[in-house]
């Protein structure tokens, strides 16, 4: 497949997962044309050689994993962890309000969104939704409104004279609820809303007891660029590094190789990584220890398999802006299609060591891909991923890696059609090693 059919394949990945929850269902929709089983974690797992499987956690957290022919004490896990979910808006529990005629709907910031590009978009709404069925049992099932529902228009610049001198400043609890409706007059605003999302359902749907809802941003993703050498889309922190792991493993030959190969992607990794599905909680450990429990059956055995695991982390990476050049260091300039980034911070917001560097560097030579390596101002505050979180946790050597991207947590990120491909190139190249 050449980089610009895998890229389209991202791109439609994320269409159709605008939501964590909805990226975990595509993710399992994938899983299932590979012939991968569904662990329930309530229930006893029997482990085959060579068999596909994984396990979901709470709707938004999937850890995937194929069991190598030779055992664990051998190999290790061979590991790649990506981030479900992207910053953005959430919809409050007491969601509509009416007033002046409109009906609004209230949103909490969910990590950490440029929030001035949520501003004149096509936004709309997509999730989770609990419900009662006929039979009283508590259902969860997925909601996604496929058109324009919601918006966020901007105050004209004759109200807001300054805004191009100092930028479009938005007030986090007034100036965010997103316009929904004229109807305000006629009808209870949280009765209209909730009335609105079972009609959502085709009335498939009880009485709705609570939600998990996300704002999203209808338009589709494209190529630009003079040579279609870039691509766009919401979400690409960090759809596309779920997308290049999916890819390098889901390829029957890389399937098919002796190694136990896994792939954890976390929700709420935006928000710190700390709850029951996240990289800070117990989810991978739990499935890790359980893998090794089904075949090794003993403890030391899982700490000698840990001690030869590797994980590679996988999270977006900042592309060099040529129009603001003093946001960066000049001698860690990373190129949009000059390859896969190393995230290199003495402080371990990445956990990159040398070590683990070095072995990255030599998967890439031998998958024939380039590599950058990147630094982060020392006076300005470094973000992080999962890497540290699940390395420490785990105690495993990992390094911190991603393709580079533009506008990092703006509704609309950019990156480079070759650098998906080379990502994918060099994972597959670490499955199989
Ligand atoms: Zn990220």
């Amino acid at each position: 497949m050449n980089a610009q059919q895998q890229v389209q394949n991202l791109l439609d990945f994320i269409d159709a997962s605008p939501s964590p929850w909805h990226v975990v269902k595509s993710v399992e929709t994938q899983l299932e044309k590979f012939k991968f089983v569904k662990l329930i974690e309530t229930e006893k797992w029997a482990l085959e050689a060579g068999g596909r499987y994984y396990v979901v956690r709470d709707d938004s957290s999937i850890v995937i994993f194929v069991q190598g022919q030779k055992p664990l004490v051998q190999t290790g896990f061979k590991m790649i962890g990506a981030h479900t979910d992207s910053p953005g808006l959430r919809i409050k529990p007491q969601a509509a309000t009416g007033g002046d005629g409109l009906l609004r709907v209230g949103v909490e910031i969910y990590g950490g969104p440029i929030l001035a590009t949520f501003t004149d978009r096509d936004l709309s709404l997509a999730g989770r939704i609990n419900y009662k069925d006929d039979n009283h049992k508590i259902v969860s099932t997925l909601l996604k409104f496929d058109r324009p529902l919601l918006r966020l228009p901007n105050l004209a610049i004759h109200m807001n004279r300054a805004v191009n001198e100092d930028g479009l400043k938005l007030h986090k609890q007034n100036e965010l609820p997103l316009i929904l409706s004229t109807i305000a007059n006629e009808c209870l605003p949280q009765a209209y809303f909730t009335q609105l999302l079972q009609e959502q359902t085709a009335g498939a749907i009880g009485r709705i007891l609570s939600w998990d809802l996300a704002v999203y941003d209808t338009q589709k993703g494209a190529f630009w660029g003079a040579e279609n050498e870039f691509y766009a889309n919401s979400q690409l922190d960090n759809l596309a590094s779920c997308h290049a792991a999916l890819e390098a493993l889901l390829d029957e030959t890389v399937l098919a190789s002796d190694n136990t190969l896994v792939c954890a992607l976390f929700d709420h990794e935006e928000v710190g990584s700390e709850s029951n599905k996240g990289a800070d909680g117990s989810f991978l450990s739990d499935v890790l220890q359980r893998i090794a429990l089904a075949t090794e059956k003993n403890k030391e055995d899982f700490a000698i398999a840990l001690a030869k695991s590797f994980m590679i982390s996988a999270d977006m990476a900042h592309a060099y802006q040529p129009n603001f050049p003093s946001a960066y260091d000049a001698d860690h300039k990373v190129t949009i299609n000059k390859g896969p980034v190393i995230k290199v911070n003495a402080n371990q917001r990445y956990s990159t060591e040398s070590v683990s560097q070095a072995q990255f560097i030599d998967w890439c030579e031998q998958a024939g891909v380039p590599y950058q390596k990147y630094s982060h101002r020392c006076d300005l505050a470094c973000g992080s991923t999962i890497g540290p979180i699940t390395s420490a946790r785990l105690g495993i050597r990992s390094i911190d890696v991603g393709s580079p991207l533009w506008a990092m947590h703006s509704i609309r990120e950019s990156a480079g059609v070759l650098d998906h491909n080379y990502m994918i190139k060099v994972m597959k190249r670490f499955f199989t090693h």
